[in-house]
């Protein structure tokens, strides 16, 4: 098997057998710490360092690790300096990368009562810091555009907003439009254009790869994995998606936001994985014909070059660090 780094994933738990699945399947990890409030085990960002630590150490870096900051306090003074001094601790600890998530864009509000975006100046002396220490930012922002509609059986991302109303854009209509996100995003990345920049979840434009190709034009720092959005993809024409993954087979990162939680039993996680894992591996190698939410879907049989940098290189490149890899 083709040796492959799941670049969005995470792992709260340290499970032996996890790491025996990993090694049997040849696949290592980014482990992407991330602060969601409304997530249970994701609340806080200390203790998810330390697990991903514990993850890192005895997984012998199979299992690399992101960081993350919590953006909550960032109208008080010294902010900057904090988050700074907070991620350094722990790139001494391994750290790759750093997330940031898409509370901002879709939920901080300043004292003053405007949404925080991902370009306030606030972040700028962090991102500037990021550049110097050869780091990555992983940038989960905004959603995928059935945020912004009302519930679809239909959509791959119905259970999701179906339990998760908080992030539900629909419901919140005061909430910043996609488009103003995105172009806040956009802004983001043009007045950074040394850091690395991986957009999350296909960088939220997963309806129409031309979106993130037009992107890819503008921002040469910009990269985005498939985490979680993988159906997105299938959903799309087969020629054109398979045309995009060629022309910018230096840009696009397999991921896929799996989990290991700490209070899950890691025996029936690991069927989850191995299952998507062999899913994923169907529709970007094969020719083979499957079936994925009633629908049949034709493999991309991507050509082996493309895939083996969609599935190792473009990691060991956008993500400079990752040490279990070989
Ligand atoms: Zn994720």
């Amino acid at each position: 098997m083709l040796p492959r780094i799941d670049a969005h994933a995470h792992v709260f738990q340290s499970s032996q057998a996890f790491y025996a699945m990993l090694d049997r399947l040849n696949v290592r990890l980014v482990n992407i710490c991330v602060v969601d409030k409304h997530d249970r085990g994701y609340e806080e960002a200390a203790p998810q360092h330390a697990r991903a630590l514990e993850v890192f150490k005895a997984s012998q870096g199979k299992v690399a690790w992101c960081s993350t900051f919590d953006p909550q306090d960032w109208e008080s003074p010294g902010f900057a300096e904090r988050t700074i001094a907070l991620l350094d601790r722990t790139f001494k600890d391994g750290a790759v990368a750093v997330k940031i998530y898409k509370s901002i864009g879709m939920e901080l509000k300043s004292r003053a009562g405007k949404y925080l975006m991902p370009d306030d100046p606030v972040f700028s002396p962090i991102f500037d810091a990021l550049e110097a220490r050869d780091k990555t930012l992983y940038a989960h922002i905004a959603e995928p555009s059935a945020a912004w509609r009302p519930l679809d059986p239909a959509s791959p991302h119905y259970g999701y907003y179906k339990s998760n109303p908080d992030w539900h854009m629909f419901l919140h209509p005061e909430r910043p439009s996609k488009e103003a996100i995105l172009s806040a995003r956009d802004r983001m990345l043009a007045r950074h254009p040394r850091l690395r920049v991986i957009g999350c979840h296909l960088g939220s434009m997963e309806e129409n790869v031309d979106e993130i190709a037009r992107r890819f034009d503008l921002y040469p720092n910009f990269a985005v994995d498939t985490a979680a959005r993988v159906p997105d993809l299938m959903l799309q024409p087969r020629e054109k998606v398979c045309a995009f993954l060629i022309k910018y087979q230096d840009r696009v990162l397999y991921g896929t936001d799996l989990e290991l939680k700490p209070w899950e039993r890691p025996e029936e996680a690991l069927k989850r994985w191995e299952a998507e894992f062999a899913r994923d591996w169907k529709f970007f190698a094969t020719d083979e014909k499957f079936q994925y939410a009633g629908r049949e879907v034709l493999g991309l049989a991507l050509p082996g070059n493309v895939l083996q940098k969609f599935y190792r290189q473009n990691a060991l490149r956008w993500v400079p660090g990752i040490t279990g890899a070989k």
